[in-house]
């Protein structure tokens, strides 16, 4: 297949954010990563949700699919298993991936397909007026725990102002041959100050160089760090 043009895959429209969303830095690095991949647009397909992760399709070239909240990894994960000269990135707030898309994180996990669940984690359901979505009832672990225990093959971490990392950890996972999750903390300035991506910045530390990233229970460890934003891949292993 004949590669697309370099930048056919950078971002073509605005998804309505407010000017100073922290998911921009996540728009720019999937781009980034896509335009680096040299991925023809007809072979890339987002999947997303409601809520104002679930926009950042709408600024990228390629195929779509809008879906109702707790379906996005289903629908992607049917799809990448259906067609695998797709390359399929399902994009879900950190509100879905602990809520209503749950149990789809665990069935993913568990079969594999060749897909990237991108997170955006801003700790916020914005869209329900700024609710903190880490103090809902059924919201206990973060969303790299949750995808470690999962049984996701390959996790990451990062913080989307740092657009550079980022790109490089969506490649790598875009590139994996399992089910690969990359967690993107980002700012929502308009309900959560404390968010910013200074603050971020400030707890952001690389994954420490002697873990090793198929050792599945220190990823778990280092996931569980609430002090810490780890810049870096927490896991990567074979399937069996
Ligand atoms: S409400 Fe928050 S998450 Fe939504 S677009 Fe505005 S800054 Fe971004």
């Amino acid at each position: 297949m004949k590669p697309a043009p370099q930048d056919s895959t950078a971002p073509s429209a605005s998804p309505n954010w407010c000017a100073t969303c922290g998911h921009a830095g996540a728009l720019g690095a999937l781009a980034r990563a896509l335009v680096a991949m040299r991925l023809p647009e007809e072979r890339l397909v987002c999947v997303s949700g409601p809520g104002c992760a679930g926009k950042l399709p709408r600024g990228m070239r390629g195929y779509r699919l809008e879906v109702p909240a707790g379906l996005t990894l289903t629908v992607a994960a049917g799809l990448a298993m259906q067609r695998r000269d797709l390359s399929v990135v399902a994009i879900a707030g950190d509100m879905e991936a602990r809520t209503a898309g749950l149990l789809a994180l665990h069935a993913v996990g568990k079969r594999g397909p060749k897909l990237l669940y991108l997170i955006l984690d801003n700790g916020i359901a914005a869209q329900s007026a700024g609710s903190f979505s880490e103090a809902l009832p059924v919201a206990g672990a973060g969303c790299l725990e949750l995808c470690i225990q999962a049984n996701f093959a390959f996790v990451a971490s990062g913080i989307a102002a740092d657009t550079e990392s980022a790109a490089t950890f969506i490649r790598e996972a875009m590139e994996f041959e399992g089910s690969a999750a990359v967690v993107l903390r980002s700012a929502c300035t308009t309900f959560h100050d404390e968010g910013s991506d200074l603050a971020m910045r400030a707890s952001m530390q690389a994954v420490p160089r002697e873990h090793p990233a198929d050792d599945a229970l220190g990823a778990l460890s280092l996931a569980r760090r609430s002090d810490v934003v780890w810049s870096g891949v927490l896991l990567k292993r074979r399937r069996s």
